[in-house]
């Protein structure tokens, strides 16, 4: 049978809004994601698809100008493809480690459909049939046309966690934090455990904190049912310092997101957890990857999200369906979100689990009325600044944070 070849690429930019614009210690997600969609097309009329975060004109020009270097490419041929795209010393002059991770899913969904065969089998197989995920909470801007979906109090977040549960079945319950001082969130976070009661727990601020305040808040929270502590400051060193001041374990998918970096922690641990991006790690085949080496080093992992629609949540679960050693539920943004661009509507939750898709390839249908409409709807409303707060005008965020915004008014205020 005559193997495919790599014809064209394709790239459309989409924007899905959200429930409400969810906040974070960079900024926001202003009430809708912003994501590429990728159909890499071949010579015997197959199509790939991938996924990618962010988009507009430069995104799709960008991948339109990787068609030289694919054109003529067999998908089978991925360790290839990873020097044809980004060649480690190439690429410090042009990262394309993302637009990479795109192609990747593309070309599994390609591999998968010509064989007729799942992507996790081409990965070595499923150890089991659904992914595990946390109810990934987030403190929330009201919507701005129905003014509904607002989370600033313990409260509104406890509220928003119960009802999260009762649809969908989680068991463990993730804030996204370092908006407001930390004492606030520690009280918030707090009633959430107890609200929770025997789910577990797991506090991820971005990094916004110094290595003083992570270790302060650390104490605060060591008696609580956590997974773990998520970034709590920025860099190896700073959180080596925390790992050496608390005895939860610490996970990270900012400061291990290479293999270099993961060298560097297993030579002089700083993480106990490596969340895993299949953006980030720059396809689902490096995170596999990843993950074996976590095993032989007995270093913790977890699926990690950078916001996805249905084909990269696809990625997610193949991921999540192969690891032998993933014993954490996984993050995803997917049930803010109020729509997907795939066939069928949004991937459902069930017991706090998504089922793994059995089809062919990555085993995900691009919906092409909802992609023309998410397509137009990104045409009229554009981009958004990810890296700012539009509760807080006139603040960027800095590493570490020390304006944080006010629980009752958003106002700065310097801690
Ligand atoms: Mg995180």
């Amino acid at each position: 049978m005559k193997r495919p070849v790599i014809t064209d690429i394709r790239a459309t930019t989409v924007t899905v809004p959200l429930e409400a614009p969810l906040r974070h210690s960079n900024g926001a997600h202003w009430g809708r994601f912003v994501r590429t969609i990728v159909e890499v097309e071949t010579d015997v009329g197959l199509v790939g698809l991938g996924e990618m975060g962010g988009g507009g004109e430069s995104a799709e020009a960008a991948f339109r100008a990787l068609k030289p270097y694919l054109v003529g490419h067999d998908p089978f041929e991925l360790e290839q493809l990873r020097f044809k795209i980004c060649n480690p010393t190439a690429s410090l002059y042009n990262n394309r480690t993302q637009m990479h991770a795109a192609i990747e899913f593309a070309c599994l969904d390609i591999m998968g459909k010509f064989l007729g065969v799942p992507v996790y089998d081409l990965l070595g197989g499923k150890m089991r049939d659904a992914v595990g995920f946390a109810s990934y909470l987030f403190f929330r801007l009201p919507n701005k046309e129905t003014g509904a979906g607002e989370i600033r109090t313990a409260d509104q977040l406890i509220d928003q966690a119960l009802n999260l549960k009762k649809s969908h079945g989680f068991t463990a319950h993730k804030l996204k934090s370092g908006v407001f001082p930390p004492d606030y969130e520690l009280e918030v976070y707090r009633a959430l455990a107890k609200a929770v009661g025997t789910d577990s727990v797991r506090y991820d601020p971005n990094a916004a904190f110094t290595v003083e305040e992570a270790i302060r808040f650390a104490k605060g929270i060591e008696d609580l049912n956590n997974d773990y502590y998520e970034d709590p400051t920025w860099g190896l060193n700073g959180m080596r310092r925390v790992r050496e001041n608390t005895h939860m374990p610490l996970a990270t998918n900012t400061i291990v997101v290479n293999f270099e970096q993961l060298a560097t922690n297993v030579l002089a641990p700083a993480c106990d957890v490596i969340l895993l991006d299949t953006t980030f790690w720059g396809g689902i085949r490096p995170c596999v990857k990843a993950a074996a080496v976590c095993e032989t080093f007995q270093l913790g992992i977890a699926v990690h999200s950078s916001g996805e629609l249905g084909i990269q949540l696809a990625t997610m679960l193949h991921l999540g369906a192969v690891l032998p050693n993933l014993v954490f539920t996984g993050d995803a943004h997917y049930h803010q979100l109020v729509d997907d661009v795939i066939v069928g509507g949004p991937m459902r939750y069930v017991d706090g689990k998504i089922a793994v898709p059995t089809a062919p390839g990555l085993g995900v249908t691009l919906d092409r009325d909802k992609l023309g409409r998410y397509s137009d709807l990104y045409k009229s409303l554009g981009g958004y600044a990810y890296d700012r707060d539009p509760a807080r005008p006139g603040w960027f965020s800095t590493v570490p944070n020390t304006r944080w915004a006010d629980p009752a008014d958003d106002r700065i205020v310097d801690y």
